[in-house]
């Protein structure tokens, strides 16, 4: 039997891969964004309370009232975003059940979707697989800003949203309010959908505001905000998240969210709920403690001739790996983790073509000693 059509083309992400390879030589991490830090205690408490409350079967398919309540109080206090809990707000399993739902429910085969490259290789490869057809941005290292008359450039007749991702996976990237005001003024033009992954959005550095596109200007009206959970409190597979937008299409959001998975795990939802009555001192904490992990592993990448490029918010790095003289992405990925025992992601799974080769991506998001061994082995490193 063959796979359906759709499937064609489509392998399982050189994330995953890499996971896989750096378990088979019993390696360091620093591939896929596992994030494996410790989980805030109270996050733990409201699974467990939960659990024991008996709290574990179906939520309506938009999600339990408490973590859309959670989500619509925490949009309005730290995205200055005004959101109605019980119309626009629709819980998923994780950002990228959000994604998946958005592109399967406002999206039609055919439709042309605008990735900003180096993209996030999901939000490819659900694309293709709900039938959409992907376009590009090219955006230049190591700033990679949105400049307009690339975006006018990129746009085809038929593209009917665009991507964005801030802070970026994978270049850390934070969009600025004058790059989203370029959006936005081409958005309304051409009546574009605005998809804006921001899952991210907790873990910024050098005191960088973090802005939600929706708060710009009109673009509220088209924009699906999505985020997560799964970063802010280290808990990348207990799988909630939510796609934030206008009524009518959260309302579809939720509907082909429910076709897929009925609902997001129900106690990991009260538990989600429970996270966000942390102070601010805990994501002030969260952002503080990633920054010093950012220095860390910059300096060793540069120490090892493979200069950074810094990134603004977000825990991954990109590596540029050209000067060690190594054919491809993927033989430098591999020669890091046979020896020096450190998984890294080959940089074309974020960017298509000869781009690609230059770099690899690091995730820091480790706790403080693994990171320091990491580091040293990638300091160590000859190729
Ligand atoms: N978002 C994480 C990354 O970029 C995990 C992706 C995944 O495993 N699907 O590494």
């Amino acid at each position: 039997m063959q796979p359906a059509r759709r499937l064609r083309g489509l392998v399982q992400s050189d994330i995953r891969r890499m996971t896989r390879e750096c378990e088979r030589v019993g390696g360091i991490n620093l591939g896929q964004g596992i994030c494996d830090l410790p989980t805030p205690p109270l996050v733990e408490r409201g699974a467990i309370d939960a659990i024991r409350a008996r709290k574990s079967t179906y939520s309506f398919m938009e999600g339990t009232v408490e973590l859309r309540t959670a989500v619509a109080r925490k949009m309005a206090r730290d995205n200055g975003l005004a959101v109605d809990a019980g119309t626009e707000v629709a819980i998923t399993v994780g950002a990228t059940g959000a994604y998946a739902a958005t592109c399967m429910a406002l999206l039609d085969p055919g439709d042309g979707i605008l990735l900003l490259e180096p993209y996030y290789g999901y939000h490819l490869n659900t694309a293709l697989l709900a039938g959409a057809e992907p376009q590009f941005l090219s955006l230049e290292a190591p700033r990679f800003r949105i400049e307009e008359p690339a975006l006018r450039a990129a746009l085809r007749p038929n593209t009917r949203a665009i991507v964005l991702c801030t802070p970026s996976n994978p270049t850390g990237h934070m969009l600025s309010r004058a790059e989203i005001e370029i959006v936005e003024r081409v958005a309304r033009e051409k009546d574009l959908l605005v998809i804006t992954d921001e899952i991210y959005e907790y873990i910024r550095y050098d005191g960088r505001e973090h802005v939600s596109p929706a708060t710009v200007g009109k673009l509220r009206e088209r924009t699906v905000t999505i985020g997560g959970v799964s970063k802010t409190f280290s808990i990348t597979g207990w799988r909630i998240g939510w796609a934030v937008a206008p009524e009518p299409l959260a309302r579809a959001i939720a509907l082909a969210h429910d076709l897929f998975y009925v609902c997001a795990p129900t106690p990991f939802q009260h538990a989600a709920a429970s996270g966000f009555d942390a102070p601010p001192s805990f994501f002030r904490e969260l952002a503080d403690g990633y920054a010093r992990k950012r220095e860390v592993c910059c300096s060793a990448l540069e120490a090892a001739g493979m200069p950074p490029i810094v990134p603004e918010g977000a825990y991954y790095v990109l590596a540029d790996v050209s000067r060690l003289g190594f054919p491809s992405a993927l033989a430098a990925a591999m020669a890091l983790l046979e020896k020096a025992k450190v998984a890294t992601v080959p940089g074309t799974s974020f960017l298509r073509g000869a781009a690609g080769e230059r770099f690899v991506r690091v995730c820091y998001a480790k706790e403080d000693d693994v990171l320091d061994e990491a580091c040293r082995r990638i300091r160590a490193f000859r190729a």
